[in-house]
């Protein structure tokens, strides 16, 4: 049995504002976690939702078993899609592939693949951007080569990158660097562009580059007839075709992803949306996972013939909580408690020198499923119970533990 005060445990009427996430405001305010570690209470949770881990084969089941089955995407790392997350997710509806849209890769719709022509040189005055190269050629986004220059830092020497992706892409900077595995890489300036390149940013292209590596996104290497910069300021190259006209020295996913982009493990279209990861490679992600089944009950439901925080879904941090209001009652608290126990219960006996009001607020935020109190009727020998569902009845305290007992069984045995 947890003796309430023994354990620390603080509660507060409101989570800091900068705490987004409903979740995880509601396990600030019930003392489980603090910026994202578990505190005794959560610790509990957390236990509850590794019994059900080790029930299972996988993490999915688990998960399903948790409630967690519905809305899971699934790529270096399980993710829980909902209204309220607290990372953006890009995902697939029809066969929930996806993940953080910060670093998954979509596959890229290309353009105009029909058989290139050759090579040739175009007058684009001024069109150093996109927008305007679109407009001078009256071309689509993805037709055009976006080359970013790079400085790629290591070992305290400075490398120019040119990265390429589709015009309608950005470079997804954390996967640049993850495919030149290590140092550090920043947007060049324009006097860099200048001294490497000998050329403004905005003419700068791939062809014929030999004074800068060139890193190529997966979907440029399926495009054909690009047009890309000159090397020659107001003049750009149409019918590029890579891998024809220039070879990369590294080929990767590079691009950010964005709407429009496909599933690549089914072809659909992808999704975005808020989410939360709630499993890791391995293990459990667990500020997310208990974030999220905090969130199921973050919302109000009424019981007991009033508005409360929802119950947990399918598992808790302590089964029964036992609230003591005055100084008399505790004999009757450490007895019906010890005897819950005894029979495998998760019991806390809030036995802390505190004004009721306090006490059920804390009680309600903790959100055991078996709520009992001593209090007013002690003194005709009964207590109040409220049961999972949240009615309210009065039993004489004679009677209370096989009741409980009865109510555990039938009702919340997992
Ligand atoms: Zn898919």
């Amino acid at each position: 049995m947890l003796y309430a005060s023994a354990i620390e445990w603080s509660t507060d009427k409101h989570a800091p504002g900068r705490i987004k996430h409903p979740g995880a405001a509601l396990l600030w305010r019930a003392g489980m976690m603090r910026e994202g570690s578990l505190l005794p209470f959560g610790q509990l949770l957390a236990d509850r939702c590794r019994e059900v881990f080790a029930r299972h084969d996988s993490a999915e089941a688990s998960l399903a078993q948790l409630g967690l089955g519905s809305c899971l995407v699934k790529n270096e790392g399980v993710f829980w899609h909902a209204a309220a997350g607290d990372v953006e997710l890009a995902f697939c509806r029809e066969c929930r592939w996806g993940g953080q849209a910060d670093w998954v890769v979509g596959l890229a719709q290309t353009g105009d693949c029909s058989l290139p022509g050759p090579v040739q040189e175009v007058y684009t005055p001024g069109a150093h951007s996109i927008d305007l190269l679109r407009e001078a050629l009256g071309v689509e986004a993805e037709m055009v080569l976006k080359a970013m220059v790079y400085a790629w830092e290591r070992n305290g020497q400075v490398e120019p990158i040119m990265a390429l992706v589709l015009g309608d892409h950005t470079v997804n900077e954390r996967r640049l660097a993850a495919a030149l595995g290590s140092g550090t890489v920043r947007r060049a300036t324009a006097e860099q562009v200048e001294i490497w390149t000998g050329f403004q940013p905005g003419f700068v292209g791939p062809v014929g580059q030999h004074r800068i590596m060139l890193i190529a996104d997966l979907s440029v290497m399926q495009a054909k007839n690009l047009v890309v910069g000159a090397n020659k300021p107001d003049y750009h190259l149409v019918n590029v075709v890579p891998g024809r006209d220039f070879l990369p020295a590294l080929i990767a996913p590079l691009a950010k992803v964005r709407s429009g982009d496909l599933c690549p493990a089914c072809g659909s279209a992808l999704s975005f949306g808020p989410g939360t990861m709630v499993f890791g490679h391995q293990d459990p992600h667990w500020p997310g996972l208990l974030m999220t089944l905090a969130l199921q009950r973050a919302h109000q439901h009424l019981a007991g013939g009033r508005t409360r925080l929802a119950p947990w879904p399918v598992v808790w941090p302590v089964d029964v909580s036992i609230t003591l209001l005055g100084n008399e009652g505790h004999e009757i608290g450490r007895e019906l408690g010890g005897r819950l126990s005894s029979q495998g219960m998760i019991v806390l006996l809030d036995d802390r020198p505190l004004r009721p009001g306090p006490k059920f607020a804390d009680r309600e935020l903790l959100g055991a499923p078996i709520q009992v109190t001593v209090g007013r009727g002690w003194a005709d020998g009964l207590l109040e119970i409220l049961d999972p569902v949240g009615e309210l009845r009065e039993v004489p305290a004679k009677d209370a533990g096989e009741e409980i007992s009865v109510l555990w069984q039938v009702k919340i045995t997992r």
